[in-house]
C-alpha cells in the first residue's frame, strides 16, 4: 500500500511517497491535481516497487511530463534507484537530484542508508564516502555494486 503526503509551496508541489508501489496503485487519485508547474517526488520511504507498480509509475509520470510539468526526483530509496538503473525511462525525464546509498558496517554488521546529492556523487565515484557507523562509529563500506548502483549517473 502506498501513502502520499502533499505540500504545496508557491508553484511547487512536493509529494512524499511511502510504502509499496504495486498493482492497483492509483497515482491519479493519490496525487490529484497539480496546480503549479513543478512536482518534486520524494521516495525516501518507498520500500518496494514491483513490475506492475513500475508500469503504473511510468504511465502516470510520463503523462505528467508530457503536459509540461517539471519533475524532480529526490531522496530516492535503494528500491527506486534500482529501477532508475534497470529501466532507462523510469525517471520519465525527471532530474534525479538525490539518492540514498546503502552502507554496511564491517564491525557491528549494522546496515543503514545515507543521502547524497547526485551532483556531488559524480565527483566522488572514484573514492566513495565511508560514513561512520551510527551504532559503533567505525568506518563503513558502500553495500552494493558501484558499477550497477551508479549506472544512471552516466546517462
Ligand atoms: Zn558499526
Amino acid at each position: 500500500m502506498l501513502n502520499v503526503v502533499k505540500f504545496q509551496k508557491d508553484s511547487v508541489l512536493l509529494v512524499r511517497l511511502s510504502g509499496i508501489i504495486q498493482e492497483g496503485v492509483d497515482f491519479n487519485a493519490l496525487i490529484g491535481q497539480i496546480p503549479g508547474s513543478e512536482l518534486i517526488i520524494s521516495c525516501k520511504e518507498v520500500q518496494r516497487i514491483n513490475s506492475s507498480g513500475v508500469k503504473l509509475w511510468i504511465q502516470y509520470f510520463q503523462k505528467l511530463a508530457a503536459t509540461g510539468k517539471k519533475l524532480r526526483l529526490v531522496e530516492c530509496s535503494p528500491a527506486i534507484v534500482e529501477q532508475i538503473n534497470l529501466i532507462v525511462n523510469f525517471a520519465c525525464g525527471a532530474k534525479v537530484e538525490s539518492v540514498y546509498l546503502p552502507f554496511a558496517c564491517g564491525s557491528c554488521k549494522a546496515q543503514f542508508v545515507s543521502l547524497f546529492n547526485t551532483d556531488d556523487l559524480k565527483k566522488v565515484l572514484d573514492s566513495l564516502p565511508e560514513p561512520a557507523c551510527p551504532k559503533c562509529k567505525n568506518k563503513t563500506m558502500f553495500d552494493d555494486i558501484p558499477g550497477e548502483y551508479f549506472e544512471f549517473l552516466n546517462r
